[in-house]
């Protein structure tokens, strides 16, 4: 183990993906370009005739929508939807700036994972800028409830994540999944965990004008007693770890990471963007930490036990 770098970090290079909208079924773009010390992650929208808006800080208070993903608000700009998984990679990596540049109202699905986003950002590599990374401590626990499902935030000597998930469904069941968080272990336990959906919420979703882009290339499609995609899963409990992936992505829109524990029954982006409106609710509940003054005993960054060209993952200093 060694000590996690405690300097900001972006990605050495502009990386684009292609793809389409799992919701609208429509092509969509995203690029992922290296922002400055202190900037955090931001989002601006790409129009078709090239301009760009107004750029906005990716975070809790311009969440404008969580109803299957999440969705945040850039003002005369329209809203930008399912953002959670291209942040839950940045955040899961430990990249602290980013600007998201996206050409229309909805980030593309990919594989319904984070896998693309992080192996592109592996193989381009980090860029370590001459700032201290800083997180927010919590001081204070967070609980958010809806019946018998909560979210919570809580002190704790480190970043962890646990997430439990209970469907009265013979494939998923009830799973729980306790991560203790580090880029490394973020990228091969988490961020290949496809999203999942059941068939017969289909129609209805379509109906409605949800899910026009899902297939079985993007999501996983839950039967009563069976999975429709052809091929195995990529982890047996695939579908509380896709949850973890969530929650990661939803969290970073705390504005930096969160050091601390958060936990979830049944939860989802509704609830997560609760306890986040609630831990910002008093500055009592929290304190902005430099992480030179954290413990943290982490992996390193250039430890990622990836097949990919990972020698590339940590480009330049200073
Ligand atoms: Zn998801």
């Amino acid at each position: 183990m060694k000590r996690l770098a405690t300097k900001q970090c972006t990605i050495a290079e502009a990386l684009s993906f292609t793809g389409i909208g799992v919701h609208n079924g429509l092509p969509s773009s995203l690029i992922i370009q290296p922002a400055a010390v202190d900037s955090g992650y931001s989002i601006c929208r790409k129009f078709e005739d090239g301009r760009l808006s107004e750029a906005f800080p990716l975070v809790h208070d311009r969440v404008a929508r969580t109803y299957l993903c999440t969705a945040v608000d850039l003002g005369d700009a329209g809203t930008i939807s399912m953002i959670e998984h291209v942040v839950s990679a940045l955040s899961g990596l430990g990249i602290d700036n980013a600007l998201l540049v996206v050409d229309g109202p909805e980030c593309p699905v990919l594989d319904g994972s984070a896998a693309h986003y992080v192996q592109a950002i592996i193989e381009t590599g980090l860029v370590v800028q001459p700032a201290e990374k800083k997180f927010i401590k919590i001081k204070r626990s967070i609980l958010v409830r809806s019946n018998d499902a909560f979210a919570a935030l809580e002190p704790y000597n480190g970043r962890a994540f646990d997430v439990e998930i209970d469907f009265e469904n013979d494939v998923i069941g009830r799973q729980r999944m306790i991560f203790d968080w580090t880029p490394a272990k973020y990228a091969s336990d988490v961020s290949t965990a496809r999203t999942f959906g059941f068939l017969r919420d289909a129609k209805i979703l379509r109906q409605a004008g949800y899910a026009l882009g899902s297939s079985l290339e993007n999501s996983i499609a839950v039967d009563d007693d069976k999975i429709m995609n052809s091929g195995e899963l990529r982890f047996e409990d695939e579908f509380v770890r896709h949850k973890l992936l969530d929650a990661v992505g939803d969290l970073a829109l705390a504005g930096m990471p969160i050091y601390g524990k958060f936990r979830s029954y049944k939860g989802g982006h509704g609830l997560n963007a609760l306890v986040l409106n609630g831990l910002f609710a008093s500055e009592q509940n929290y304190e902005i930490v430099n992480a030179e003054n954290l413990p943290l005993e982490f992996d390193a960054l250039e430890d990622m036990p990836l097949g990919l060209s990972s020698q590339g993952y940590i480009r330049s200093v200073g």
